[in-house]
Formats: C-alpha cells, sequence, structure tokens
C-alpha cells in the first residue's frame, strides 16, 4: 500500500508522518521537524484511527437524524438567538485540534458574519500567555525561534518543560546534538524533577511561580556585571530602565534556589553567548504567565541574544495546531493573520476583505469567562467544536454545570460520548485524523500538509464543511462557498496580502497560487528569514520593550500544591491515544507523584490511594512516591475523566484562576488535602 505524506495530530513539534489507512506509520526523513523520527504516541497512530467509538451520524438529542435537520438545528438556534438576544448571545469553543482551513472558517462566521468575538480555544490553555508576552515585547506574537536554533546553541535553558514526554522528537533532537557536541549544556528548571531532567546538566528545583525571580534576578546580576549589550539596547530596545530597576527590587531567592545555585546559572547564562531559552506550561499555565514569559524576554534584549543562530527565547506550543490557530485569529481577542482587533483600520480591512455585514468591535469571552458567561445565563447558544471543556477546563465540574444550562448545545467531535458531547443537544460527526485535508502550523512557524489516506465514515463531514454548511443554512451561503479547504487556505493567503501595508510579521506571500497538495513542509515568512536579525521589531518606532515585571507575592496556603500535566504516552483526555494497548501500558492508572516524606507522614505506601478534596472537588488517585516530586507537592496527570475513569479526574480539583493579562488558566496553581483512602 502506498504511503501518504502527512503530519502527526499530537503535540507541536509537527512532525512528518508517512501513513497509510493499513495502519502502517512511519517517521517522514524528509520533513525538516523530526527527519524520521517519531515518539511512542506518533508510532502508535496506526492503533487509534478503526471506527470504534466514533460519531457515525448527525444526532439530535441522542437519536439519529439526517446532517439536513441537524444543520438547520444549528442554524435556527443560532440565529434566533442572535435575533432575540444579539451577537454576544452565542458562542464557539474551538481547538488546537482544528487544522487552520477550519479555524479560519469558524473566525470567519463568529467574527465577520455573526459579529461577536466570542470565539475561543483550548489554545488559551496552552499559550496565550507566550501570544501576550511577545505582543508587549516585539509588538507582533512572533516566535522567533526555530528548531535549528537548538542544535547550534551552546546553552539551553529548558523552563517548566517536560520536553522529553511533552515534546520528544525536540527532546530526541537536543540529546542528539549534545551527543555530537558535548560542550553543549542544559539547563533544566522546573518545580519536579523529569524524565528533562535527565537530559540536563543541571535541574534547578525552583520554587512553583519562582521563574520571574529567577530571571528577574539573572537580569539584575546583568546589569550589576555590566554584561548587558547597551549598543544593541540603545538601538533597538525601549524600556530598559525601568525593566532593570523592577529586576533589582526583587528577591532572587524567592526563586526558591539557593545562592550556590543561582550563582551557577548567571555564570553559566551571562558566560554563553549561544543561549536559548525554551519554556511551555509551566511558564505559561500561571497567574503570572505573560509576566513570566516577559521576565525571559528582558534577558535576551538586554543582551541582544535574539534574532542570531543558536540564540533566542522559544515558546514551543502544546497542540499540533496551536500557532495556526492564531495565525487566523483563533483567540477571542485576535483577528485574522495577526490583525489587532483593536485597530479601527485592521478592523475595517478584514471586514471588507470578507465583504461581511458586521466585525465585531471588541474583544469576546476568554476560555474562562465564557464558561462563566454560560453559567450566568447570558451564552444562549453553544458550540464546541473537536475539544472536551467538561473535564479539560479548570473547575470542570462547575464548566459541565455551565455548559448543562446552555439553552442549546452543539458539539462537533469525531467520538460519539465525551464528557461535553453528552451535554449537547446536537451532535455533528466530523472526520478525524487521516481523513481529513488541510494545513497545521508547527512551533516553529513551519505549515505543513494534513493529508487524507483513508476514506471517512459515509457521514463525517471535515470541520471547514460542517462550519461553512450552518453559514450557509444562516443565509451566507455565498461568502462560505469554498469547494475544499485549498481554496480556504487561498482566501487566508490573499488576506495576508491584502494587509501588507501594515507593518506585520505574517507575511504569507510565497504560499500564493503555490500547489496545495504537492506544497512542502515551509515556515512563514521564508524558509531562511530569521526574525529580528535586523533588530526591527513590530513596535511603532520598529524597536523592542523591555517590561518592568514585579515577582509575584508570596502566600501561603494550606495543602498541597497541586501541578497537573501529561504523561508520556497519552494525549489530552485519551479519546485516541487511549485506543493503543502498547500506550496504556506506560502508567495504565491515575496516580498522584508524591515525595516520599509527604507520603510517610500520611501514612501511604506506594499504590496505596490517595483522596484530594478541595473547594472544587475531590477525587481519588494511586499514590506514587518518588522524590522527583518536592515537599509539599503532588504532580498528577490530568488525562483522565468521567468518561474513561471512575476516578482520577484532576481538573475538577483546578480553581478557575488566570493570568490577568492572557486569561490563560493556572492549570498548575491548585492546592488541595491529601490523605490516605480506605474502602469501607
Ligand atoms: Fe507527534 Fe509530537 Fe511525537 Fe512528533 S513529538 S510524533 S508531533 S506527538
Amino acid at each position: 500500500m502506498s504511503l501518504t505524506r502527512t503530519t502527526c495530530p499530537y503535540c507541536g513539534v509537527g512532525c512528518g508522518v508517512l501513513a497509510s489507512a493499513d495502519g502502517t506509520i512511519q517517521g517522514d526523513p524528509d520533513h525538516p521537524a523530526n527527519f524520521g523520527r517519531l515518539c511512542s504516541k506518533g508510532a502508535a497512530l496506526g492503533q487509534t484511527i478503526d471506527l470504534d467509538g466514533r460519531l457515525l451520524e448527525p444526532k439530535i438529542a441522542g437519536s439519529n437524524v439526517s446532517w439536513d435537520d441537524a444543520l438547520d438545528l444549528v442554524a435556527k438556534k443560532f440565529s434566533q438567538a442572535v435575533a432575540e438576544h444579539g451577537p454576544d448571545s452565542v458562542a464557539f469553543y474551538v481547538s488546537g485540534q482544528l487544522l487552520t482551513e477550519d479555524y479560519y472558517v469558524a473566525n470567519k462566521l463568529m467574527k465577520g458574519f455573526i459579529g461577536s468575538a466570542n470565539i475561543d480555544t483550548n489554545s488559551r490553555l496552552c499559550m496565550a500567555s507566550s501570544v501576550a508576552g511577545h505582543k508587549r515585547a516585539f509588538g507582533s506574537d512572533t516566535v522567533p525561534g526555530t528548531y535549528a536554533d537548538l542544535e547550534q546553541a551552546d546553552l539551553i535553558v529548558l523552563v517548566g518543560s517536560n520536553l522529553a514526554w511533552c515534546h520528544p522528537v525536540l527532546h530526541q533532537r537536543i540529546a542528539a546534538a549534545k551527543a555530537d557536541r558535548p560542550e553543549m549544556r542544559v539547563i533544566n528548571v522546573d518545580p519536579r524533577k523529569t524524565a528533562t531532567s535527565n537530559l540536563a546538566d543541571i535541574h534547578l528545583q525552583i520554587a512553583p511561580d519562582g521563574d520571574v525571580a529567577l530571571f528577574n534576578g539573572l537580569l539584575a546580576h546583568l546589569a550589576d556585571t555590566q554584561q548587558m549589550d547597551m549598543d544593541y539596547v540603545t538601538q533597538h530596545v525601549n524600556g530598559f530602565d525601568a525593566a532593570v530597576a523592577a529586576a533589582r527590587h526583587s528577591d532572587a531567592a524567592d526563586s526558591g534556589l539557593s545562592a550556590a545555585d543561582l550563582a551557577e546559572f548567571y555564570a553559566l547564562w551571562s558566560g554563553t553567548q549561544k543561549v536559548v531559552t525554551v519554556y511551555s506550561q509551566g511558564v505559561n499555565q500561571s497567574n503570572s504567565g505573560t509576566d513570566k514569559v516577559n521576565a525571559i524576554l528582558n534577558c535576551h534584549l538586554a543582551t541582544g541574544r535574539i534574532g542570531k543562530p543558536g540564540c533566542g527565547p522559544f515558546s514551543v506550543t502544546g497542540q499540533p495546531n496551536a500557532m495556526g490557530g492564531r495565525e487566523v485569529g483563533g483567540l477571542a481577542n485576535m483577528l485574522a493573520n495577526h490583525l489587532d482587533l483593536e485597530n479601527p483600520a485592521h478592523r475595517d480591512l478584514v471586514q471588507s476583505f470578507w465583504d461581511a455585514p458586521v466585525l465585531c468591535q471588541t474583544a469576546g469571552l476568554k476560555a474562562i469567562d465564557l464558561f462563566e458567561a454560560c453559567a450566568s445565563g447570558q451564552i444562549k447558544a453553544l458550540w464546541v467544536m473537536s475539544t472536551n471543556p467538561a473535564v479539560s477546563l479548570p473547575d470542570a465540574n462547575a464548566v459541565a454545570d455551565a455548559i448543562a444550562k446552555v439553552p442549546f448545545v452543539a458539539v462537533s467531535d469525531i467520538m460519539e460520548r465525551t464528557d461535553t458531547g453528552d451535554l449537547a443537544d446536537v451532535l455533528l460527526p466530523a472526520s478525524g485524523w487521516g481523513e481529513k485535508n488541510g494545513t497545521v502550523t508547527n512551533s516553529e512557524r513551519r505549515i505543513s500538509r494534513q493529508r487524507a489516506f483513508m476514506e471517512a465514515p459515509e457521514h463525517a463531514r471535515p470541520d471547514w464543511q460542517i462550519i461553512c454548511d450552518v453559514a450557509a443554512k444562516m443565509g451566507w451561503g455565498a461568502a462560505f462557498d469554498y469547494n475544499g479547504p485549498e481554496a480556504i487556505f487561498a482566501e487566508y493567503v490573499a488576506l495576508s496580502q491584502a494587509a501588507a501595508s501594515f507593518e506585520r510579521d505574517l507575511d504569507l506571500s510565497q504560499f500564493e497560487g503555490i500547489d496545495y497538495e504537492a506544497m512542502q513542509p515551509t515556515q512563514w515568512p521564508s524558509n531562511d528569514h530569521r526574525f529580528f536579525a535586523d533588530g526591527g521589531f513590530f513596535h511603532s518606532d520598529r524597536k523592542a520593550k523591555m517590561l518592568p515585571i514585579a515577582a509575584p507575592a508570596l502566600t501561603d496556603h494550606v495543602g498541597f500544591r497541586l501541578n497537573t500535566g501529561r504523561n508520556r504516552d497519552q494525549w489530552h483526555t485519551m479519546t485516541r491515544t487511549g485506543k493503543a494497548p502498547r500506550l496504556g501500558a506506560h502508567l495504565a492508572e491515575p496516580y498522584a507523584q508524591i515525595h516520599p516524606q509527604d507520603a510517610a507522614e500520611l501514612g501511604v505506601t506506594n499504590g496505596d490511594l490517595l483522596r484530594l478534596d478541595n473547594a472544587n472537588g475531590q477525587t481519588i488517585l494511586r499514590a506514587l512516591i518518588s522524590d522527583q516530586t518536592a515537599r509539599r507537592q503532588l504532580f498528577a496527570p490530568m488525562h483522565w475523566t468521567r468518561q474513561n475513569s471512575s476516578r482520577g479526574w484532576v481538573n475538577g480539583l483546578v480553581p478557575a484562576s488566570t493570568d490577568p493579562v492572557s486569561g490563560q488558566p493556572a492549570l498548575k496553581a491548585g492546592y488541595v488535602a491529601a490523605q490516605k483512602f480506605s474502602a469501607k
């Protein structure tokens, strides 16, 4: 059977895959993200593409119906809500699993035709703080790093990132580069010792949310020892004095690190020119996430360690198309093509390009606020696409209750039963990976094709088509009359060109007229472009901004700090990876990793059950005793749900607090009481 060249649907590394309908899966040796490598999840993709558990027919109130009936009802309920309560009475909640073309038309429908910006995405949980930090520092959401920089760096600092489990192929690339160049150094900054720490020369076991104190300490050290690049700062950076003054004001000891550890970190960082600082959810998923990002960016800007090979800050995204989604305005506070929702000229351009009857004028509801608006009764019609917020959002019990209160809920998904789908009035069967065509953008801005290599079930439709079908039923057929994802991609490229007069990063001109079917993985704006190499940024004066960042106040909490995250072999709520027996063999059941002394104090031995409680909920997890987790902290994976386990569902314990700038939930900041659980 011939193999089709496509892209892995899991993490933001965006590995190339060669696949066929008989389940054959190989790494694509020619894809520049992975050069043939795959991790355990990617290699097991062939075990996840059967029809077991698939949603195969549209359903209304649990009964199979025709597509026409289902689409009629969705269109009628959304139109009615808009007519009776206004455009802000409806909302879409979408997903980093969607392809760029799906995202584009969903945003076009909500922002340009319904006239609300109430469309947010589960990528809000993944990288919103990086987006906000980039915009504050660079004037645009530009990720300057590339994967090749990781191999060229002399020092890689991995902050809040368990790369070995969450971006395994990048971890493999760093390990290979380190084997080739033993002088390369890796520092892992993480409250928990992880598989990634094993690759590192130094593991800095930072206090939770100690990142600002650490990078402010580094900035103050760089200033005190005159190791800034003042020529670079003078020419290309604003805000230097205020940022350094704020850094000097904060106390590096609040990082939780010893003076010796801090001194070693400062010496390595300041003594190495080629430094890449990689950061992920430990930075982003925090009440101070955007400030953490800017504290990191400040150090790179103050030393000119940006815009050069082997050098720079690098946010790696969790999801396969978190980057593509933000390119087409997939967040409630963005417009397509990195255009600015707050800018009237940008709004005018998008409205006229789309020939849209209305355009949203203000930012919409971000994820947490969106579901609070469901609970309050503001939202009368909600459409959830390709994601499972009833278990994946913080305070998930309250989110499930909020969804249940919405008068009309549509869910499009590939699976028949999900915690969110069970709350829907209408279920719309979507095509799955391997059955649909489109593009995704990985963490290094590389656009790759996903290509169908198998037939979709008879009644499944690609997400872009479902969205366009609803738009047509709402009366906007002409604006959503695409004959396939290629036409949507061409419109996206044309919008980028229409916006060329604005000073922006997202230039897609190289994709004009491209052979969509034959498209090779390509970075925007071009493969050989290095952002900020000329010292030019995207603020109006072309300078970057350093921000004065105050370290978050330390507060006393009762109980254990609950750090949530991923297992090596599972993806999100396991609707796909849960099908692969060999993936389940790694860590087969929900657990809480706990320090040996804490376990001893609770009278818990390895394998006992732990009951975790707080005001948000309760769950029971198997105790895994390990000194990888620090005292008074717990780590628990977030994959288990009401559907796939009778226990172990942790997002119900995470409070719905967010970063004040980005709105990204602080998914690692819950506190719980823990005790030994004995079934009576
Ligand atoms: Fe897929 Fe990420 Fe693994 Fe690559 S590293 S195979 S993109 S899950």
